[in-house]
Order: C-alpha cells, then sequence, then structure tokens
C-alpha cells in the first residue's frame, strides 16, 4: 500500500499569530491517523486546508500524489463531519444523506439503495424519516457520518466529532467510527484534543503543539516511548523527575540516588527529565521486602485515588521535595492507607531519560489545565 494523503510543510498565519509552523504528514491508503494537542495547537486549522476550506501560506496537500492544494472542496472526493450537528434542519434523516448524492446527480433509485445501506451502516436503519430535532447527538452524528460517506470519499475528515456528546456514547460511537473506518477501508483523519479517545482507535496519532508535529507513531510507541516531554505529559500519566546524571546508570533525584539503565553513558552532572509510568512504580510498607531499585524513595502515602481494579497513590518523602505517583492494584492500595510509611521504587530497566538541555521543555502545561 502507497501513501493516500500527504501534507507537505503546510505553513499558514492569521495576523501575528502562526497556527501551522511545517506541518508534514504522510498516511498510507486506508490508514485512520489522528491529529491530537490541546486547544490552538493548530489541529482544525490543518484539517481545514486538507479539506480545502482554507488556503496554506506555504506548502501542499497531496491526494494520490496529487497536488490538490488549490482544489475547492467540493471537487476533492473528501467526506467531512464536524464537532457541531450540521444537518440540515428541514430534512430527514434519509434526505440528509441523499442530499450529496442528489446534488451529484445520481439515479432516484441507486441513491435511495445507498441511503438505506448506509443508514444501516450507522446504526439508523428505523430512524430515516425523522427529522434532526427528533434525533440524539449521537443519533445526529451518525447521520452526519453517513452523510459524509454517501458521496464514497476516498478520505474522510473527522473534527471532533464527539466532543458535544455524554461520556458513554461518546465511548460506543468512536468504537462504531472505528469499525465503519475498517470496513469501509478508508483513509481517515481524526482531530481530537482527548488522548484516549485518539490512542484508542487510531493506527496512529500525531500529537501537535504549537503548530508543530511533535510526535507521530502507533499508540503503544507514543505511550511507550514519548520523545518530547510535552508528549510524555498529554499521553497519559507520567512521574516526570527532573533529575541529573549520577554515576554509571543512576541519576541524582533531588539528593536520592535511583537506577536508571538509560543513564549509563551520560555525562555525570547532565540535567535530564526522568519519566516513569505509574503502573511500573511500585510501593511497599517500609518494613516490607526490599525495593527494586536500591532504596527507592522513603516516604508517605499522601493520597489515594481509587480507580477501579487499580489505585492510584502519591508518595512524598519527609523533605517535600520528592514524589513518586503509583498505580498499585486496589487489594494492595487498601493495606497502604494514607499516612503509611513506604518504600516507593521502580525497575531500572523502565524509565525514559530526556535530556533537559532545553529548558524551554520544562514549562509543558498540565494536561488537566488543558
Ligand atoms: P481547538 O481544539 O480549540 O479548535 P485547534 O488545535 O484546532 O484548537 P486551531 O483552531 O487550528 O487550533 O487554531 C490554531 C491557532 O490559530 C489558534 O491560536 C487560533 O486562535 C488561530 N486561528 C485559527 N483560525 C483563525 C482565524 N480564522 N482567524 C484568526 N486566528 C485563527
Amino acid at each position: 500500500m502507497g501513501t493516500h494523503v500527504e501534507l507537505q510543510s503546510l505553513w499558514r498565519s492569521f495576523g501575528h499569530v502562526t497556527a501551522l509552523k511545517g506541518i508534514d504528514l504522510a498516511l498510507e491508503e486506508g490508514e485512520f491517523v489522528s491529529l491530537l494537542g490541546p486547544s490552538g495547537c493548530g489541529k482544525t486549522t490543518a484539517l481545514r486546508i486538507v479539506a480545502g476550506f482554507d488556503q496554506p501560506d506555504a506548502g501542499a496537500v497531496l491526494v494520490g500524489g496529487k497536488d490538490v492544494t488549490r482544489m475547492s472542496p467540493n471537487r476533492r472526493d473528501m467526506g467531512m463531519v464536524f464537532q457541531a450537528y450540521s444537518l440540515f434542519p428541514n430534512m430527514t434523516a434519509e434526505q440528509n444523506v441523499e442530499y450529496g448524492l442528489k446534488i451529484r446527480r445520481k439515479p432516484k433509485g441507486d441513491r435511495r439503495t445507498r441511503v438505506r445501506e448506509l443508514l444501516e451502516l450507522v446504526g439508523l436503519g428505523e430512524a430515516g424519516k425523522r427529522y434532526p430535532h427528533q434525533l440524539s447527538g449521537g443519533m445526529q452524528q451518525r447521520v452526519a457520518l453517513a452523510r459524509a460517506l454517501a458521496i464514497q470519499p476516498s478520505v474522510l475528515l473527522l473534527d471532533e466529532p464527539l466532543s458535544a456528546l455524554d461520556a458513554k456514547v461518546r465511548v460506543q460511537l468512536r468504537e462504531e467510527i472505528r469499525r465503519i473506518q475498517l470496513e469501509l477501508g478508508i483513509t481517515t483523519i481524526y482531530v481530537t484534543h482527548d488522548q484516549e479517545e485518539a490512542l484508542s482507535i487510531s493506527d496512529r496519532v500525531a500529537v501537535m503543539y504549537g503548530g508543530k508535529i511533535e510526535q507521530v507513531g502507533a499508540p503503544a510507541e507514543m505511550y511507550g516511548s514519548p520523545a518530547t516531554p510535552f508528549v510524555a505529559e498529554f499521553i497519559g500519566t507520567m512521574n516526570r523527575l527532573v533529575a541529573t546524571v549520577a554515576d554509571d546508570g543512576a541519576i541524582d533525584y533531588g539528593g536520592l540516588v535511583l537506577r536508571v539503565d538509560a543513564a549509563r553513558g551520560l555525562p555525570r552532572g547532565e540535567r535530564v527529565l526522568c519519566l516513569v509510568r505509574p503502573e511500573t512504580v511500585t510501593v511497599v510498607a517500609e518494613n516490607g521486602a526490599a525495593s527494586a531499585n536500591g532504596g527507592g524513595l522513603v516516604g508517605e502515602v499522601i493520597s489515594s485515588t481509587f480507580l477501579g481494579s487499580t489505585t492510584r497513590v502519591r508518595v512524598v518523602d519527609p523533605s517535600g521535595q520528592q514524589t513518586l505517583t503509583a498505580d498499585i492494584s486496589t487489594g494492595q492500595a487498601e493495606r497502604l492507607p494514607v499516612g503509611t510509611r513506604v518504600v516507593a521504587a521502580f525497575p531500572p530497566d523502565s524509565p525514559r531519560l530526556l535530556s533537559l538541555a532545553d529548558e524551554a521543555a520544562l514549562h509543558v502545561p498540565d494536561p488537566d489545565d488543558l
């Protein structure tokens, strides 16, 4: 399979805001790629340029090797679903889906068959005669999806299609979108600020920040090997220990020496960000078994958050300088209530180290604030 859609060095400014600063991305035929990032990072701008609703100041969009940058949206063979339910209010679900086919002067019989098939595909076989105001938000987005697919586009573009829906419908519908996309094998770009959504349905995720793509990769790769502090912070929960490289194979985290394999061979004294996933952190009562990493962090459980089968506990040393967050089994957490003296540690081979030569890298927003 070859490259189907290509964004080549896209730049776009609005006044003195540079929304895109050189976006490069290539999608394989049938691939599902999400553009993920916080509000204002340029996701919608990039998607609008691919759709043809906006033009880049520099760069190009290629589909099947052909430059479509200056081509009008209706000639691009793309279907689009927006965040807001953009159905025609005075048309039934069927008429909404049929609209694009009518415009393209498809014969009436073919139109009817296709509309029926599409409404079945999105699970709305029974609701064709209803008007948008008679449909729930989730159903309206299903109609919008069927309408986008009616013209059999070669590319599907979705801009936060689930953000107006409640949590349960959102999960159901994202699974449906993925099922349909796989069934049709349609190349898809999906814009979202929700990392869980992006990781759960995409072949690859492109994390954007400040008009640039920070990293592109398969979900597991983005989670397991974040290339930048921002990606590490944005995808999943992460302990971020600002430390310096100590003797071979160790880091100094505020006076606490911890073994980290990735520190081997790095210059002593170099400032690093040590990234540790909470699920790799073990917590034992201080009088319990020896920890997995030398002494580990000796401290107190200061909070315990029930997450279902796991519980997130935060361990802080007596000076309050060092902290580790761990996701441990809820059964174990019950034996380590807030106030328990514990040792928190991680295996030396689990953390990643990122250089902090660039201090600016530290100033990444907290995902909770995004
Ligand atoms: P959101 O999730 O909030 O929509 P986004 O990542 O999609 O965010 P964009 O909508 O692409 O971000 O916006 C990127 C930047 O460009 C923002 O600073 C935004 O204010 C600016 N911007 C986008 N469109 C315009 C416009 N038509 N005029 C002026 N500024 C714009």
